[in-house]
């Protein structure tokens, strides 16, 4: 399994990863060399180092992984308290998101729906919701 990584930044590497957002679409990485998924933000495969890859779009589904309330934002256009998640998605890199819940109470392996949210003078955010 793929840690959490740091959020992505647009570069000429990225941006068709905040084009996709854009339209609701979360891109993934396939390693070209040995096929494994790895997240956007990550230039090479954690399992052979191969830099070349294909992009894949996500189903958009995942599982709770672990979850913290995060009180004081990095961001200051974040609102805060907040839940901070890694999410394990379903096509199996690990990605540090936003978690939007509906109040039940959270277990490991809760199911999640991805999605883009757009917050104004931001690029697009992955927020994970409890299904
Ligand atoms: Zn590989």
């Amino acid at each position: 399994m793929t840690p959490p990584a740091e959020g992505v930044e647009r570069t000429e590497d990225s941006a068709d990863f905040f084009d996709y957002a854009d339209r609701g679409v979360l891109l993934l990485r396939r390693c070209d060399a040995c096929g494994e998924v790895r997240g956007p933000q990550e230039a090479w495969c954690v399992s052979c180092r191969a830099e070349e890859h294909t992009v894949v779009e996500a189903g958009g589904g995942g599982s709770l992984v672990s979850w913290a309330v995060v009180h004081r934002a990095p961001l200051p256009w974040l609102e805060t308290p907040y839940v901070a998640a890694v999410v394990e998605v379903d096509e199996g890199p690990w990605l540090l998101v936003r978690l939007a819940t509906s109040g039940d109470p959270l277990e490991v392996g809760t199911r999640l729906h991805l999605e883009v949210d757009r917050v104004p003078g931001s690029e697009p955010l992955l927020v994970a919701r409890t299904s």
